[in-house]
């Protein structure tokens, strides 16, 4: 049998538009005007892993993202930049912070306190800026409990006779430091199953890392159902 001819439109009505819900347009207009919801983006790795090397790299990539610049109570080692690396506070200081409410979370680690600040974090999200938090497993759980659609990467280390290696190379390596480090790192590595990306770091092959955290951060941006982070 024939199948029914369908009706010829005529040429002076335009074809009926579906109805595109708010919703989606709203996602729309945001993705074709460039400003996606601004996201919380937590990049831990185990000490020595690479992680200040490969966040240098990403800072040549243009992509308009704050890096938190979290507190601590360990010394500075001698390249390290107060206020740039981290801030670098005494105890008091940090409970201070913490009794203040004004830690996002705080995790102790190799037995020194590490915080990150809201305030900062609050002015990058209202310019419109993803914010990456370098922070440990413990701390990461924390912040993704509470803001569930924090997206949540793993840098990790080839192996850990790499990481051994690395951790060695720092120069005046207190032997009790490093033996905690490691210990921490195995504790870290266990926790790869809570994080939504895994990049590994493999020696002499940082840009290959940098090329996957950029694609992770651009493919982010394209995400939609993403609701803004109050903090
Ligand atoms: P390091 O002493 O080697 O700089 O850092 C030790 C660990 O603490 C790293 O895994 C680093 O990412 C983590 N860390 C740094 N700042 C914070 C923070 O504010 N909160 C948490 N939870 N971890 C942090």
């Amino acid at each position: 049998m024939a199948a029914p001819a369908s009706p010829t439109p005529s040429p002076s009505t335009p074809p009926p538009t579906p109805a595109i819900p708010e919703k989606a347009l709203q996602e729309l207009r945001a993705k074709a005007t460039g400003q996606p919801v601004p996201r919380l983006i937590i990049l831990s790795a185990p000490s020595g892993a690479g992680k200040d090397t490969v966040l240098q790299g990403l800072r040549g990539r243009n992509l308009a993202l704050h890096v938190a610049v979290t507190c601590t109570t360990r010394p500075r080692r001698p390249v390290e930049v107060d206020g740039v690396d981290y801030l670098f506070v005494d105890r008091a200081a940090f409970d201070e912070l913490r009794r203040r409410g004004e830690l996002l979370e705080d995790a102790e680690y190799a037995g020194h306190c590490y915080g990150v600040p809201k305030q900062p974090l609050r002015e990058a999200l209202a310019r419109g800026e993803d914010a990456l938090l370098k922070i440990e497993v413990q701390g990461a759980a924390i912040v993704k409990e509470q803001f569930p659609q924090t997206v949540m990467i793993f840098l990790a280390p080839p192996d850990l006779a790499e990481l051994d290696r690395r951790l060695r190379q720092r120069g005046r390596v207190d032997p009790t430091d490093l033996r905690r480090r490691l210990e921490a790192a195995e504790r870290e590595l266990a926790a790869i199953p809570q994080y939504d990306y895994l990049v590994v770091n493999h020696f002499n092959r940082v840009d290959a890392a940098v090329d996957q955290l950029t694609h992770i951060i651009l493919a982010e941006r394209c995400r939609t159902g993403v609701s803004p982070v109050r903090l």
